[in-house]
């Protein structure tokens, strides 16, 4: 169970985001374009902020993700990927090129 004001904070977010989805969705052309006029920047400034808490290191290391005290950070990392999945890849696309693990390539002898 959550923090009471951390509650607070998700279930104001929460509201906001449905709002501006719903006032884009089932609006008015005019309630539509203030969404996209008013709100969208807003959207974009407040992704913006928080994949910017998540800007990777010289090696493309999140010092924002790391999940143990002398851990590697994740890379790529989750915020990152979570954005690009549901902003840029599109249904068209398969998301193996982004969520698949990685192959090693093995060298047998030399
Ligand atoms: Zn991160």
């Amino acid at each position: 169970m959550s923090s009471p004001i951390f509650g607070q904070l998700e279930t104001s977010l929460a509201d906001y985001l449905t709002n501006i989805t719903y006032r884009a969705q089932f609006g008015d052309e005019q309630a539509a374009a203030l969404v996209a006029r008013l709100e969208l920047p807003r959207v974009v400034d407040a992704l913006k902020a928080v994949l910017d808490e998540h800007t990777p290191d010289a090696h493309g290391r999140c010092p924002s993700c790391r999940t143990r005290r002398f851990g590697r950070a994740p890379a790529p990392c989750r915020a990152y990927l979570t954005a690009h999945l549901c902003l840029v890849v599109t249904e068209d696309e398969t998301p193996e090129e982004t969520t698949a693990p990685m192959r090693r390539q093995v060298a047998y002898g030399s």
